[in-house]
C-alpha cells in the first residue's frame, strides 16, 4: 500500500527544536540515574500522547465533518433510484444496486458520527 502524505491541515509539533533545542544524547546527562530516566521517559510520554492524541483528533474531526457533509450532498452520478438502479428486462424491470450510492455508504459508515 502507498503511504498518504500527510495533509496541510496535518498539526505541528508543539515542542519544536527551535524552543527546546536540548538533543536526545543529552538526556542521558540530565537524568544520569537509568531508572529514573525511564520513569521519566514513560511519566513525559504519555503527558505528550494525550495532548498530541487531543490535538490530532481536533483537526481530524474538523475535516472529517466537511468531508462527510460534502459526501452526504454528493449527487449520484449514476441517477439510481434510493440505491436502486432499474433495468427493462424482457419481462419487466430488474432492480441493480448502485455501486456509487453503496461505496458512499460505506464511506459515510467508516467516518462514523451522524448519518
Ligand atoms: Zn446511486
Amino acid at each position: 500500500m502507498k503511504a498518504i502524505e500527510k495533509p496541510k491541515w496535518w498539526p505541528d509539533n508543539p515542542y519544536p527544536k527551535s524552543v527546546f533545542p536540548m538533543e536526545r544524547d543529552k538526556y542521558s546527562e540530565v537524568v544520569p540515574d537509568e531508572k529514573t530516566r525511564t520513569a521519566l521517559s514513560g511519566m513525559l510520554g504519555r503527558e505528550f500522547w494525550e495532548i498530541a492524541s487531543d490535538t490530532i483528533w481536533e483537526a481530524v474531526e474538523a475535516e472529517l465533518s466537511q468531508v462527510r457533509e460534502l459526501l452526504k450532498v454528493a449527487k449520484c452520478p449514476n441517477s439510481c433510484i434510493d440505491g436502486s438502479i432499474p433495468h427493462r428486462i424482457v419481462r419487466g424491470w430488474e432492480q441493480e444496486q448502485c455501486q456509487w450510492c453503496y461505496e458512499r455508504k460505506q464511506a459515510l459508515d467508516l467516518m462514523g458520527g451522524k448519518k
